[in-house]
């Protein structure tokens, strides 16, 4: 699969404290239409693309987001739409917004930092956005389109894991896709990191109570059969838990499209810094490196050598 991320424009509705995106940073609101088909253009073209991540800022709050979305499924693209639901709740737009498009072409997901609203709320910053965007995805659902649930594990959240497949179940039923993965600290300040980083070891056993959880529910129900990990280090569990461990390769990205953040025009650029999938020092010998997912480089920088706690192959005594 050849893929590309074409960011839209960086209008958000959202005011998440880490994120560059917003009015408030003076960043172009918008990517003009013609130069954002044309980035698609070339993108087909020239790398021979099948899968579009159309992200933003929030991608929906585009004023032609509707046609960027059909023109690339009519152009054969399997699409992704990384969108935080906000501006979704009103069921007639979000109809409007994905009208005669194949929901088989089209995914959205969109992270939901808690199933506490206040906790929800502390990190965009708006209040009324934890209902709007669950309201969001209900809308969604009711269209047909797939929808993934992410959820980012921070030090706000971490404790309350198996409340959240709990709260997504309820929410969305049995079919919804749900992911649980690790922070980029990417652009934070160190101060900004130490205020929601919170390590492997500690997070680890309420990652394995939810993954329970999540079994419990596949065994009664036959509920969530697309629950993955991603982006956080296969040590941080018991081995028990790894098949639900997903290395995300972003190897496969070939192109990445965004407005320049002043000017607006929209650049074409191949060349992807891998800054994912990151090993430390400590994972010299580790038997299971290959299947291991790693971690941003971002955690790395900020973790250390520490976190990682090397796999050791069996020797038969
Ligand atoms: S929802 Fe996404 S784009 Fe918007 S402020 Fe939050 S992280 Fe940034
Ligand atoms: S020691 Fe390294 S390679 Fe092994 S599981 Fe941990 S992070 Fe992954």
């Amino acid at each position: 699969m050849a893929s590309m991320y074409l960011a839209l424009g960086y209008l958000c509705n959202h005011r998440c404290f880490f994120c560059p995106c917003g009015e408030k940073n003076g960043l172009t609101p918008f990517g003009e239409k013609a130069q954002l088909l044309h980035a698609i253009d070339v993108g087909i073209r020239d790398r021979g693309i099948d899968h579009i991540t159309l992200s933003g800022g929030e991608p929906t709050l585009h004023p032609d987001f509707h046609h960027i979305l059909k023109y690339c499924v009519d152009h054969g693209l399997q699409v992704s739409v990384l969108s935080n639901g906000d501006s979704l709740a009103d069921k007639d737009r979000t109809a409007a917004l994905f009208e005669d498009v194949d929901p088989r072409s089209v995914s959205v997901t969109t992270a939901i930092h808690s199933d506490l609203p206040s906790i929800h709320e502390r990190v965009t910053d708006v209040p009324g956005s934890f209902l709007r965007t669950v309201q969001g995805l209900l809308n969604l659902v009711h269209l047909g389109i797939p929808v993934t649930v992410k959820q980012v594990i921070s030090r706000w959240n971490y404790d309350r894991l198996p409340d959240f497949v709990d709260f997504v179940y309820k929410s969305y039923g049995p079919f919804v896709s749900l992911t649980l993965c690790g922070m980029d600290f990417c652009g934070m300040t160190g101060e900004q990191i130490a205020r929601v980083a919170v390590d492997y070891p500690t997070m680890g056993s309420s990652l394995e109570q939810a993954l329970d959880f999540v079994i419990s529910l596949r065994q009664q129900f036959g509920a969530f059969p697309q629950v993955t990990v991603a982006d956080l280090p296969l040590c941080s569990v018991d081995p028990f838990y790894w098949g639900f461990f997903t290395k995300v390769s972003r190897s496969c990205l070939s192109q990445y499209s965004a407005p320049e953040r002043k000017t607006g025009a929209v650049n074409l650029h191949t060349e992807v810094e891998n800054d994912c999938n990151i090993y430390f020092r400590a994972c010299e010998g580790c038997c299971v490196a290959d299947q291991c997912p790693g971690v941003w480089h971002s955690a790395y920088r900020y973790f250390g050598e520490s976190v990682a706690k090397r796999i050791l192959p069996y020797v038969e005594e």
